[in-house]
C-alpha cells in the first residue's frame, strides 16, 4: 500500500523534505501558513493544501517541520488540530528540533485516539532534506516506526531509534549542543592558527586529517564560513532556541555542566550584534571579525 503522505511547514527543511518524497513517487500533500512555501512546494510537485483540516483528515503520514515546541502542540492538541481531525491509525512524524516534554505530552494525548506520534528531529541541513540524505534520532515505539518506515527511508539516509518518546529530541539537543560548541572552539584554534602565521585553509586540511575535527571543521567551515558565504539556511534564532533546550534539559535535571553553561551564554550574549535572522555560521564573528567578517 502506498501511504499517503502530507508535510506541515514547507520552510528550509519541510519544503525539502516534501519535494524529495514527490520526487521519489509518493503523493505528497503540503500545508504551511506562508503563501510563498505553499507555492514553492507546488512548483517542486507537492500538493499544496492551503485548508489545514483537508489534509489532516486525508493522510496516512503526516511530517511536522516547524520552528518550535510551542508550534508542534499548537498544531497537534491546538482548535482543528490533529487530534480533533486525525483518524485512527495515522502516524505523525515531528521532525521539528522540539522539546522531550512535548514529544512526550503530544504522544500521550494522540495515542488515546489512536494516532501514533514519532519524535524525528533531523540533521543535514536544507541540502540534505533537499537530496533525501538527512539523519534522524527517533523516540517513540518501534511498530510505529515500522509502519512509516518507508517514508523515513525515502527521506532520510541515517535513522537512528535511540528511544521511547522524547529520546529523539534528547538526542537532538545533544547534538546540537556539541554543534554550537564546535563552531566556537573551531573558531577559537583557526584565529590561534592564522595569528600565528598558518593559512586558514592549510590549517583546515590538517585539522580535517586530525583528531580535533568535527562537523564544523568538516562541513561548516568549509562550505559557509571560509568563502564567507553564510547561507547554510539554518537560523541564529533556531539555533539559540536548540542552545536554550540544551540548558533547560541539563537544569531539569540538576546538571553543572560549566562548559555548555558559558557556550550557552556567548549564543545568548551574541545578539546584540548577530540578529535570530543572521546565519547560525556567523557566530564565529564574535570571536574574530577581521578574520571571520565580510568587512562591513
Ligand atoms: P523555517 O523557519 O525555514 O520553516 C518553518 C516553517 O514552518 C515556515 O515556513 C513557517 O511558515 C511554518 N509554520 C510555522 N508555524 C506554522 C503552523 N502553525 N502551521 C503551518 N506552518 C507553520 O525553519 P527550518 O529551518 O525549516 O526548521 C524547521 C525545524 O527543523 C526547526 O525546529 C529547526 O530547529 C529544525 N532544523 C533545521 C535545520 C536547518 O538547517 N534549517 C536543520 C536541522 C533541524
Amino acid at each position: 500500500m502506498t501511504l499517503k503522505t502530507g508535510v506541515i511547514g514547507l520552510g528550509n527543511m519541510g519544503g525539502g523534505m516534501a519535494a524529495t518524497l514527490a520526487g521519489k513517487g509518493f503523493e505528497v500533500s503540503g500545508f504551511d501558513l506562508s503563501a510563498a512555501a505553499l507555492e514553492q512546494a507546488q512548483r517542486q510537485g507537492v500538493r499544496a493544501v492551503s485548508d489545514r483540516a483537508e489534509l489532516i483528515r486525508s493522510v496516512d503520514v503526516l511530517i511536522l517541520s516547524l520552528p518550535k515546541a510551542e508550534h508542534v502542540e499548537a498544531v497537534c492538541l491546538g482548535e482543528h488540530g490533529i487530534l480533533e481531525l486525525g483518524r485512527a491509525g495515522l502516524v505523525v512524524v515531528d521532525t521539528t528540533t522540539s522539546t522531550p516534554e512535548a514529544s512526550r505530552k503530544v504522544a500521550t494525548a494522540l495515542r488515546a485516539k489512536g494516532i501514533a506520534f514519532l519524535d524525528a528531529p533531523v540533521s543535514g541541513g536544507p541540502k540534505g532534506a533537499a537530496n533525501g540524505s538527512m539523519s534522524m534520532v527517533i523516540g517513540g515505539e518501534e511498530a510505529d516506526l515500522a509502519k512509516v518506515l518507508p517514508v523515513l527511508e525515502a527521506m532520510s539516509g541515517t535513522r537512528v531509534h535511540v528511544g521511547g518518546h522524547g529520546a529523539g529530541n534528547v538526542a537532538k539537543i545533544a547534538n546540537n549542543m556539541l554543534a554550537a560548541a564546535h563552531l566556537i572552539t573551531t573558531a577559537e584554534a583557526m584565529s590561534m592558527a592564522a595569528k600565528a602565521g598558518v593559512d586558514p585553509q592549510k590549517l583546515l586540511e590538517g585539522i580535517n586529517a586530525g583528531s580535533g575535527r568535527s562537523a564544523a571543521s568538516q562541513v561548516m567551515f568549509p562550505t559557509w564560513v571560509l568563502n564567507k558565504a553564510y547561507d547554510s539556511g539554518f537560523t541564529m534564532g533556531l539555533m539559540r532556541k536548540d542552545v536554550g533546550l540544551a540548558s533547560d534539559l541539563a537544569a531539569a535535571l540538576d546538571l553543572d555542566l560549566p562548559l555548555a553553561r558559558h557556550v550557552a551564554q556567548l549564543w545568548d550574549d551574541s545578539r546584540e550584534t548577530l540578529p535570530d535572522s543572521d546565519d547560525f555560521c556567523c557566530i564565529v564573528q564574535r570571536t574574530d571579525k577581521a578574520l571571520y567578517g565580510r568587512g562591513e
